[in-house]
């Protein structure tokens, strides 16, 4: 008689548990672990393409790569070819952006959010110590490679687990085409995407540049501060709450990068970017700079972010 009233007893404490364990599952959504190993090989297999200068062999390559990553993870990309006129060569040059969209079709999901990184990287080194290589093309392993790595581990976590959100993963040309001084060759495919009819499409947009360096600290950006406080508050509030101390609650640089473009068809648009990189637009801007615990503490708040939302 004791022995039965055990056992009914233990029933009752499992289905407890059961039921306990079912309200969790339902009230929060599962946020997956972001890889920052697995998004340091993503830099370095961008970088081992060789600097993906617009136009060039090395960038055309790397894109097949990008093509082929995604058909392996199941997800439709798309290319987006224009037109640049170079002001310096004074030829055509032919610049490609990659898209990717997770659940481009789904008639039950009604917001979609953007998410964007440059491929390209620098065709020359002018703040390179070494005069005679002030004209060489970049690795640009940060500047380039380290956005477009955090994005693609990222498609990894939403294959694996649907973040039940419209999401493009944007991987953008000719950025860091131009010379110091001369805004009319930068942010290219941004500009070109814009004219895309995409006026009303996201909730909001957010950049991811250059956050590879070893020695991360990033601040908020003064314009995306200013202009889209809403989605700037977001990232630095989901970095606080995940203690991630490499994001600093101040403002420092203001930069200008794709975001502006965005903004400029009244798109809430972010930068995440860490401006203080002592390889900026120099030769050694290479994978041995970047970590995959830097990669790893930003793809984890855009990953709590977008899970968040
Ligand atoms: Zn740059």
């Amino acid at each position: 008689m004791r022995n039965i009233k055990f056992i009914n007893f233990i029933w009752l404490i499992l289905a407890w548990l059961f039921i306990f364990s079912c309200d969790t599952k339902i009230g929060q959504t599962k946020v997956p672990v972001f890889d920052g190993q697995r998004a340091y090989e993503y830099l370095e297999k961008q970088v081992s393409f060789g600097p993906r200068v617009p136009g060039s062999e090395n960038a055309a390559r790397c894109r097949e790569y990008f093509i082929s990553f995604f058909d392996s993870l199941g997800i439709s990309s798309d290319t987006m070819q224009f037109i640049h006129n170079s002001k310096q060569s004074g030829k055509p040059i032919t610049m490609i952006n990659v898209i990717a969209s997770f659940d481009p079709d789904d008639k039950n999901i009604s917001k979609r959010y953007l998410l964007a990184a440059h491929y390209d990287s620098r065709p020359r080194a002018e703040y390179d110590a070494n005069p005679d290589k002030r004209e060489d093309w970049i690795d640009g392993a940060n500047d380039g490679a380290s956005g477009v790595a955090v994005l693609m581990e990222l498609a990894n976590l939403f294959v694996s687990q649907n973040p039940q959100i419209g999401i493009d993963l944007l991987l953008l040309d000719g950025e860091d085409f131009g010379r110091p001084g001369d805004l009319d060759e930068y942010f290219l495919g941004a500009k070109d995407y814009i004219k895309r009819d995409i006026k009303g499409k996201y909730e909001f947009a957010v950049v991811i540049d250059m956050i590879g360096d070893s020695d991360l600290k990033i601040y908020r950006e003064e314009h995306s501060n200013k202009y889209s406080p809403e989605i700037t508050d977001l990232i630095w509030n989901t970095a606080a709450k995940l203690g991630e101390t490499v994001f600093v609650d101040s403002v420092k640089h203001a930069i200008y990068d794709d975001h502006l473009s965005f903004m400029t068809i009244g798109l809430q648009s972010a930068v995440i970017i860490d401006f203080d990189y002592k390889y900026w637009h120099t030769t050694h801007d290479n994978a041995d700079k970047c970590s995959a615990a830097s990669l790893e503490s930003v793809g984890r708040v855009v990953t709590e972010l977008m899970y968040g939302l």
